[in-house]
């Protein structure tokens, strides 16, 4: 017999909530928030549901962590520091007891990971796939916050990074990729445990001119930036950064780079006399800045190869014109 709403929330939720003082340790109908003085809050949004945007076998320790970091991953595009987030989870009568246990202890270990904690949560019963959603909180300084819309003409173009992972993760859980037993675990992890690039984001301020991240595939997201900006764009598919596992696919890394979703780093445009900022940027995160193109006023995105050809996307994969 599953335990009943109020015992879920006393014996699991209220530990999340612990060290979050406006969470009021879940005893009151709502949390309480002191907008934080000369900043704005930043709130985001994402779902996820069982056998569409995890695999209903995938471990509930990080069903938990990946729901909170595609989160914190749209705070980090903000440049936003998390403050905190709301929770909703509509389980299944059979949903076991260790499944939300496990559920749990992903997201604590996250809390702890990344400095945040629970400020309210709500479960129900559903008799569809089980199906969550997350609310996070965060903070800017007022009108310090990356946007898409505010890309400029010669911007060059970057991504955090390796791209084409969690694509690739997703492929090899699925069985339609196989490869080595390390680049395996390596994707499979990507795909299943994104990195919030918050550090990233945050440094971002006041050097990028606008910022997006990752969550539906290079081109895609790109395509958001330059609508929004009114912009178009070249990427050279050459420079795109691939990762030691995810060469080990050869021809599919560069379709998972160029169209794959679920990678979760940031792409951001820098204007091209800030480029040794972005270099030193690399060197203090310990992460690679790749440069992969550059913003133009030619409407449209352009990929080309090594030799400046364009190259494009069929059913088959990616050819010449
Ligand atoms: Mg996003």
């Amino acid at each position: 017999m599953a335990e009943g709403e109020f015992e879920f929330i006393a014996r699991r939720l209220r530990p999340l909530a612990a060290g979050t003082p406006g969470a009021l340790r879940l005893l009151d109908d709502a949390a309480l928030l002191d907008p934080p003085e000369g900043a704005q809050l930043v709130l985001t949004k994402d779902a996820m549901v069982a056998g569409v945007h995890f695999l209903a076998d995938d471990p509930a320790a990080q069903i938990g962590q990946k729901l909170l970091r595609v989160n914190l991953s749209d705070l980090a595009a903000m440049g936003a520091e998390p403050i905190g987030y709301l929770l909703s989870i509509a389980r299944q009568r059979e949903t076991s007891e260790a499944w939300l246990e496990s559920f749990c202890r992903g997201l604590a270990e996250d809390q702890a990971e990344f400095g945040i904690g629970l400020l309210g949560g709500d479960t129900v019963s559903t008799p569809g796939p089980v199906t969550l959603s997350l609310t996070a909180i965060g903070q800017v300084p007022r009108g310090q916050a990356l946007l898409r819309s505010t890309a400029e003409e010669g911007d060059d173009l970057y991504v955090s990074g390796t791209l084409g992972d969690g694509a690739l993760g997703l492929k090899v859980l699925l069985g339609e990729l196989s490869l080595n037993a390390a680049a395996t675990v390596f994707l499979a992890d990507r795909y299943r445990r994104p990195q919030p690039r918050l550090a990233l984001g945050r440094a971002l301020r006041g050097l990028a001119h606008a910022a997006i991240d990752i969550s539906d595939g290079l081109l895609a997201d790109l395509g958001h930036v330059l609508e929004a900006s009114d912009l178009g764009a070249e990427v050279w598919a050459d420079r795109l950064p691939l990762s030691l596992a995810a060469r080990e696919a050869a021809d599919a890394a560069l379709e998972a780079a160029l169209a794959g979703g679920d990678d979760y780093e940031l792409l951001f445009t820098v204007p091209a006399d800030r480029r040794a900022k972005v270099v030193r940027l690399a060197s203090e995160l310990e992460l690679p800045l790749t440069r992969i193109g550059r913003l133009d006023v030619m409407p449209g995105l352009r990929v080309l190869d090594a030799d400046g050809q364009p190259i494009h996307l069929d059913r088959t994969g990616w050819t010449h014109f």
